[in-house]
């Protein structure tokens, strides 16, 4: 039932009406601070401020979290119920009573509105709320929703949610109609805060709200003024579900134009060919001791096309833990090489670097290219790239290949003339450094590795901006991992298991959770756990690994562990990413309970590296329903898309690794999971977009900009 307010606005704008009316304007309006407006009283300034809410346009797109019906109210129930209802009537009576010294339960019966000879009363109960009891008095009339319960012959509903209804103008903005119900906090109830969207809804012309924003028409049904109106006061369940369609939709635009926006950035650049003809590619395959996967070659020539392509490429190479990514990585570069340029190996930390170097040197030496190993520190986060500087000539001695940590980017090392970068592992490399690896002219191709699959639904936002090569095949040589969960309790029978795998000449590993490397008590406490482990495992030989332990020191531990002079290594989480030892086959991760499963899976990768069986035992100390529920999907699949998929389903998005340096703007009404078809929608509109009109130039395109260039900065430099 729509107010009379409400309707006092005639339905908004046409489409070309706004594009006459003056953007300025109406960003004034929505940026409004709700501190210019008098009738806000200021002490709910301050809880909507902890609500994130300070201008007009927050609190407009204070979206509601759920709708409740109460255009029609159900007859008063004469039954429990397992489902919350919705009832209004009229307090007819209230009482106090105490029990157990000082507690207090408060009642409140409500009789019918209109009650007929079967109409049976409704006692609602509080227990122990003082400030509830000064809110009831007999004769109001008020809305509760909550479950009925039978309590010897009377119907009850214990604490449920309550409106008073205080007069008839409230009636119909809390009540009569499908009420939204929004994300509160304290000193804000949801009368206030329905209360304030609804006079702000008609204290601000339809036209303003509207116009940052709107989606296009192909796109988006209706208006977005009111779609807006309607998410907080539908006329139906369908007008809220259109509006909610609506919203969701513009939300998920706005994210792809901007994905879309850095993916055309790259698109437009000049750039170089950067592939030779592939002599030394085969040669350095045929000089492997292995046969590559059918999808490692599918990769190789899907970057071997970027590479030769006038204009950048960047593109990201998706692969579970083990699936031969380096072997790829290497392809790429040797066919830059043979181009005529350099190429740069990336990766996060200095062990992986190191490790990449040596696996280089083992391979590329014999076919005579040249490398190095540069793991400078870092200088200047903000600084030039001098990197990048482009000498005319580069000189014969120079290294072809330069392998380091991601601290390259920042590194003074000058190169003459870079024509590939690869990032391993990308997860741990944002959007940001990306964009200033594109953002060098020429252009170099650009491929990053990543080993921490998503779900698909998700690559299309997380990754929207990269060209994907997924290598979905493990290689054929593999021997099998089992991971089984076991109670700290079982600690005995795990380490005569352990031993019978280190006598057979295998090697372990211990991994111990302590999450923040920088402080000192983990140091300490490793050692005290290293210790520990010795005794358990002697006479077999063990090493400690950690954060802090000095780089140089970090490499020997490595390069004994390698030459198995060591058995076991007790490590924190260090050893996460990448690191390739085939003949350690057995992991033990304590606490697993306090991992993630995406990290779990990571750390699983470690092992089942070679042809021999590799096993992985996830000891947990306290196994509440969760966790037990949580690690088992570990034990069923060792498939990373499946893990991740998980995860997703038991963390929710936001936790993924990558969402965080995703850079895009944080959802406020749309869900990456229950609306991917919508996100697959809007998708598919701003690429088209884009595809037409790459600097958005044409006029009908222009009410996009502001917002790419507000969202962007100048990092997007074709828009701005
Ligand atoms: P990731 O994808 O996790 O980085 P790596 O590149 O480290 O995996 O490869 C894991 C191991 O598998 C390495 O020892 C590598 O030499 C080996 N490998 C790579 N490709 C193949 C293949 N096609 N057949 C057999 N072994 C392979
Ligand atoms: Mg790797």
């Amino acid at each position: 039932m729509k107010s009379a307010k409400l309707s006092k606005h005639a339905p908004s704008t046409h489409d070309g009406s706004r594009k006459t009316a003056k953007p300025a304007a109406s960003d004034a309006a929505l940026s409004k601070s709700l501190e210019e407006l008098d009738w806000i009283p200021r002490p709910k300034l301050l809880a909507l401020r902890r609500l994130g809410i300070e201008t007009v346009e927050d609190l407009l797109t204070h979206f509601p979290r759920r709708h409740e019906d109460r255009t029609e109210f159900p007859k008063f129930p004469r039954e429990e119920s397992e489902v919350p209802i919705c009832l209004c009537g009229e307090v007819v009576k209230t009482s106090v009573r105490r029990f157990g010294g000082w507690k207090k339960i408060f009642e409140a019966t409500l009789q019918e509105s209109d009650p007929n000879a079967l109409s049976e009363p409704l006692v609602c109960r509080w227990f122990n709320l003082h400030y509830v009891q000064k809110m009831i008095a007999t004769g109001h009339r008020m809305v509760v929703f909550g479950k009925p319960r039978l309590r010897g012959k009377r119907i009850c509903m214990d604490h449920p949610e309550f409106e008073v209804i205080e007069n008839d103008e409230e009636i119909s903005i809390h009540f009569r109609r499908i009420a939204p119900i929004y994300p509160a906090t304290e000193g804000l109830s949801q009368r206030v805060l329905r209360s304030m969207i609804y006079r702000l809804l008609n204290e601000t012309p339809p036209a303003e709200i509207g116009l940052r924003t709107a989606a296009p028409s192909n796109l988006v049904r209706g208006e977005r003024p009111d779609a807006i109106r309607a998410i907080h006061f539908p006329e139906s369940r369908e007008a809220c579900n259109a509006a909610y369609e609506h919203l969701v939709l513009t939300e998920f635009f706005i994210m792809q134009m901007l994905i879309a926006s850095r993916r055309a950035n790259t698109a437009i650049r000049r750039g170089e060919k950067h592939c030779g003809a592939g002599a030394l590619l085969d040669k350095f395959l045929k000089s492997l001791p292995f046969e590559l996967t059918a999808a490692q070659s599918k990769v190789i020539r899907e970057i071997g096309h970027d590479l030769a392509a006038s204009h950048p490429m960047n593109r990201l190479l998706q692969g579970d833990v083990g699936s031969g990514k380096t072997v790829v990585a290497i392809a790429a570069m040797l066919l830059a090489v043979e181009g005529g340029y350099q190429a740069a190996f990336m990766a996060p930390t200095q062990i992986l670097a190191e490790q990449h170097y040596d696996v280089l040197r083992r391979w590329l030496e014999p076919l005579g290219v040249r490398m190095a190993l540069r793991t400078a520190t870092r200088h200047d986060d903000n600084g030039p790239l001098p990197l990048f500087e482009r000498k005319e000539e580069a000189a014969p001695e120079e290294p072809q290949i330069i392998v380091g940590t991601h601290a390259l980017l920042y590194d003074k090392v000058s190169f003459s003339n870079l024509g590939l970068v690869v990032i391993d592992e990308q997860h741990k490399f944002g959007v940001a450094q990306r964009a200033q690896l594109s953002a060098r002219e020429p252009a170099p191709d650009v491929l990053v590795m990543t080993a921490t699959p998503i779900p698909r639904t998700l690559t299309m936002t997380i990754y929207g901006d990269l060209d994907v090569s997924t290598i979905d095949e493990m290689p054929l040589n593999r021997g099998k991992i089992v991971t089984a969960v076991r109670d700290e309790s079982k600690l005995g029978e795990v380490l005569a298991f352990l031993r019978t795998q280190l006598e057979a000449g295998r090697q372990l590993y211990v991994i111990y959770p302590l999450i923040d490397e920088s402080e000192k008590l983990d140091a300490k406490a490793a050692a005290a756990e290293y210790e520990l482990w010795r005794e358990r495992l002697h006479p077999f030989r063990c090493d400690l690994l950690h954060g802090r332990i000095p780089a140089p020191e970090k490499q020997e531990i490595m390069q004994r562990f390698r030459r198995v002079e060591t058995n076991a290594l007790i490590s924190t989480t260090v050893l996460e990413v990448g690191v390739d030892v085939p003949n350690a086959t057995v992991m033990l991760i304590e606490n697993a309970e306090r991992f993630g499963l995406a990290q779990l899976h990571q750390l699983r990768g470690r092992i089942g590296r070679g042809e021999h069986k590799s096993y992985c035992i996830l000891l947990t100390s306290t196994s509440p329903k969760e966790a037990s529920a949580k690690l088992a999907v570990l034990e069923n699949t060792n498939d990373g898309f499946k893990v991740a998929e998980a995860d997703w389903e038991l963390r929710g998005p936001g936790d993924l690794l990558g969402t965080a340096q995703s850079g895009l703007p944080v959802l406020k009404i749309g869900n990456l999971k229950k609306d991917a078809d919508l996100m697959r929608r809007a998708r598919a509109v701003a690429v088209s977009i884009f595809g037409r009109d790459p600097r958005l130039d044409l006029p009908e395109n222009q009410r996009f900009r502001g917002l790419i260039v507000e969202q962007h900065g100048q990092t997007f430099s074709n828009i701005s």
